[in-house]
């Protein structure tokens, strides 16, 4: 079901437990500022999840809050998976939904990066 992005962050969401550990996730990256793993339900050959460390729901939410550094590392961290996975010259596609009307389901901010094959016009 879509969350209400605009609800408190709520530390009982599947990547907050995530990222303390207490169910399992397949990391391709972790720093200081962001994780990396992948989608349990892979809609493309890569199609890995990469999320702020900080307790974030929504863009505008860290954009407001997160420090310089938070929001360098997640962006340098996007960048360093579609690297590190052979993905700059095929090409891939980065996706963050956000709120109701975008499907967001787990409120903790993520972007999707896609990959490993032509991946076909946007939708919306
Ligand atoms: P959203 O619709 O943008 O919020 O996407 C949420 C994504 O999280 C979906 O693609 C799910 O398949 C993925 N997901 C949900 N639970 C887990 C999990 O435990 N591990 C990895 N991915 C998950």
């Amino acid at each position: 079901m879509p969350i209400d992005a605009t609800l408190p962050y709520d530390d009982q969401n599947v990547f907050a437990k995530i990222l303390r550990g207490e169910i399992p996730s397949k990391r391709v990256y972790e720093d200081d500022h962001a994780v990396a793993f992948h989608d349990i339900a892979p809609v493309a050959p890569v199609h890995i999840l990469v999320i702020p460390r900080g307790p974030y729901v929504s863009w505008d939410d860290f954009s407001a809050r997160a420090s310089d550094a938070e929001i360098a590392g997640f962006v340098r961290a996007i960048g360093h998976v579609a690297r590190e996975h052979g993905l700059v010259a095929p090409g891939y596609r980065l996706l963050a939904n956000i709120g109701g009307d975008a499907g967001q389901e787990v409120p903790h901010l993520h972007v999707h990066l896609f990959g490993g094959r032509p991946l076909g016009p946007m939708l919306a």
